[in-house]
């Protein structure tokens, strides 16, 4: 499939189409070394941006290389991933048209450091984060707050917001 790198409004440069590409089409793979999410936190703790793509198995990560890590995430995508006897494909969700950029939902997960969007689609959700993910961090954040309601009543000392999190910083789901 002709595809091409150029600048995008998204982020930085993306990917496009040359030439028209029909619904269901098998768009690009999302290739790179396998992993284990063990390696990519000790590669990747701590870096703003990466390529990852966890596989279904929780045991396998995509250190995305090439063409296929580069589409930019929209929140109002024309392809999604999809996995398939552990390679990763991205797919064309609808009709797309010759000279579209090629963008998928990233859905992050499993991270606490911020991921603004600014797919500029009018159903953007403003992060790259998924919905499951977002509903994740405001439980985990109501507990943090009771449980420090709770620490002030007993210390009084209080105060601290601060915690060191759990990030694996495995960054894509399928
Ligand atoms: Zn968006």
């Amino acid at each position: 499939m002709p595809l091409v790198v150029r600048p995008s409004p998204i982020h930085a440069v993306g990917v496009y189409t040359t030439t028209p590409i029909r619904k269901g089409a098998r768009v690009v793979e999302y290739a790179g070394p396998r992993i284990t999410p063990q390696e990519a936190d000790r590669l990747y703790d701590g870096a703003g941006r990466t390529y990852l793509y966890g596989l279904e198995d929780g045991k396998t990560v995509i250190d995305g290389e090439g063409l296929g890590a580069y589409l930019n995430h929209s929140c109002d995508p024309n392809c999604e991933a999809d996995e398939i006897q552990g390679r990763v494909w991205l797919f064309a969700l609808r009709d797309i048209a010759a000279g579209e950029e090629l963008v998928w939902d990233y859905n992050l997960y499993d991270d606490e450091a911020p991921a603004p969007c600014h797919c500029g689609s009018r159903k953007c959700r403003g992060t790259m984060y998924s919905r499951e993910w977002m509903a994740e961090m405001r439980r985990r954040e109501a507990r943090k707050k009771k449980l420090e309601v709770g620490q002030d009543r007993e210390s009084k000392t209080g105060g601290t917001t601060s915690s060191p999190g759990d990030s694996d910083g495995i960054g894509r789901s399928a």
